[in-house]
């Protein structure tokens, strides 16, 4: 890693000082060594990228560009990340703590596959001709919003940059990238690398700093015309109410507290492992993570049995060892939050079967052991706010009617699973489910193709997927003609 990608902020394709003159740290969350004195910019930097992301998009050296071209750059951006893949992944689990197989082998080939697919999206953002009375010729244009504000977290940092970034230039906008102050690394590489793929300058832009500040002075600043916000859904909240000032287009995807459904007639086996891996895959840093796991009564005990023993075959270890399968908790304050919440599990009366211990490896860093409690009431704490760590809240449930009721019983709304041998019953908590995934016999799978997003408060607006992006990222114009004069 170079000096300039450490203290530095990313703005028209150049490094820029920041005119805070502040930077800060970001920590490896595994030694917790600081790894880089990152370029803090504040609201006139936020200013300057904006800026240069407005100017960009004015002169049409990228809305204008032949759109196949624009398409090439995407693909060759995707080129640029495989080629440094070893890099990209080794600045991913130093800065989140993830294990390296995660950053190396699932984030950056995803991020690749979403420029691609977006890459093929790019000479497709067209309108249609529409049937109207009268002499008259009617057509819509898809049109790109604008500048576009994308504002990240830290638990797939790349990853949720490509989401963000690649549809939203497939559509001819500019962005101004905000990442998470956790983890500002790998963005930074992103933006430099697309300049190193041939994107003109200004057509993004990464600013690292924190979330009252930089994120803030980017949903104010009149110059962005659309928010694409992963977060909190806390900090929604704030994103959503502080838009409404320049009316921008707003798009969130926002916590979740996932349900996981497991039926008496699902293999069992199968079901354990997809309920372990779909909420300690990740550290359970996953908005998405399938973190109440609604188990048919006449199946708990067992299933319980299963799903203890996979826990403790979730090794917590050093994220660069390949034996490692739970890394370390991205900061000290994260875990501490997790940590709260075993001991509310604890203090409510829920039966802790698994792990919920703070851990040390080789003495330092934030880690935790892959948690599990059983016969959790829907109404406690654990079963009912997101964690955000390796902490499974098992819950009794009997019959169909009975699991979509718990299932429902949420403020989110983000994703569920559904473990059943049962056609029928399959499809039929797949409809009944308010969330925006339901994923059946299988859980954490995406794929650039398919929308991901929100019911409730988990949020509105959809990542990934064809429509989607074009809904979120361009305006529908309509255009009359008379033909008779
Ligand atoms: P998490 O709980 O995952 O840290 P947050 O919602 O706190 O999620 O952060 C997600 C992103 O939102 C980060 O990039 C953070 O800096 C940013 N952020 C936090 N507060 C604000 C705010 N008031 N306005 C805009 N962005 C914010």
């Amino acid at each position: 890693m170079t000096e300039a990608i450490r203290t530095r902020l990313w703005i028209g394709n150049e490094w820029a000082d920041s005119g805070t003159g502040r930077t800060f740290a970001t920590v490896n969350p595994a030694t917790d060594e600081t790894i880089a004195e990152v370029a803090e910019a504040g609201a006139a930097d936020v200013d300057r990228a904006v800026r240069a992301a407005r100017e960009a998009f004015r002169d049409g050296r990228w809305r204008r560009m032949d759109p196949h071209k624009r398409s090439r750059l995407l693909w060759k951006l995707a080129d640029l990340v495989e080629a440094n893949a070893d890099e990209l992944g080794l600045l991913e689990t130093t800065d989140n703590g993830k294990p390296y197989f995660e950053a190396r082998r699932v984030d950056v080939p995803s991020v690749a596959r979403t420029l691609r697919y977006y890459a093929g999206l790019a000479d497709k953002v067209q309108g249609d001709t529409v049937p109207v009375p009268g002499p008259f010729l009617n057509y819509t244009l898809r049109e790109p919003v604008g500048v576009v504000g994308a504002i990240i977290p830290w638990n797939f940092p790349l990853s949720m940059a490509a989401w963000k970034v690649a549809p939203a230039l497939a559509c001819g906008n500019a962005v101004v990238l905000k990442p998470a102050e956790q983890t500002p690394l790998t963005a930074l590489r992103f933006g430099e690398l697309a300049a190193e793929a041939g994107f003109p300058p200004g057509v993004l832009n990464v600013v690292p700093g924190f979330g009252e500040t930089a994120g803030a002075a980017l949903v104010r600043h009149p110059g962005v015309d659309a928010i694409s916000f992963t977060g909190s859904t806390e900090v929604g909240r704030i994103v959503m109410r502080e838009a409404a000032a320049t009316l921008k287009k707003v798009s969130l995807e926002l916590g979740g507290k996932s349900p996981n459904i497991v039926f008496a007639d699902a293999d069992l086996r199968v079901a354990a492992k997809g309920a372990s891996m779909g909420v300690f895959y990740g550290k359970g840093e996953v908005c998405a993570a399938g973190s109440r796991i609604l188990v048919e009564s006449a199946v708990h005990d067992e299933f319980v049995d299963g799903l203890k023993t996979l826990a403790g075959k979730a090794t917590v270890g050093d994220p660069m060892a390949s034996t490692t399968r739970l890394g370390a908790i991205v900061s000290g304050e994260q875990l501490d939050r997790v940590m709260g919440y075993i001991e509310a599990g604890r203090r409510d009366g829920a039966s802790l079967v698994a792990g919920g211990d703070r851990v040390k490896v080789n003495g330092r860093g934030n880690f935790v052991n892959a948690t599990v409690f059983s016969e959790v009431d829907p109404a406690m704490t654990i079963a009912r706010e997101e964690i955000f760590g390796p902490v499974a809240a098992v819950i009794p449930f009997d019959g169909v009617e009975d699991a979509v009721a718990k299932a429902n019983d949420s403020l989110y709304g983000l994703a569920a699973g559904v473990w059943t041998r049962d056609i029928g019953k399959a499809h039929r908590l797949a409809a009944e489910i308010d969330a925006g995934t339901v994923w059946v016999n299988t859980y954490n799978q995406y794929a650039p193709g398919s929308p991901f997003g929100g019911y409730k408060e988990s949020g509105f607006g959809r990542d990934l997927g064809f429509h989607s992006a074009l809904e979120k990222y361009t305006h529908l114009k309509s255009v009359w003609v008379a033909l008779d004069r």
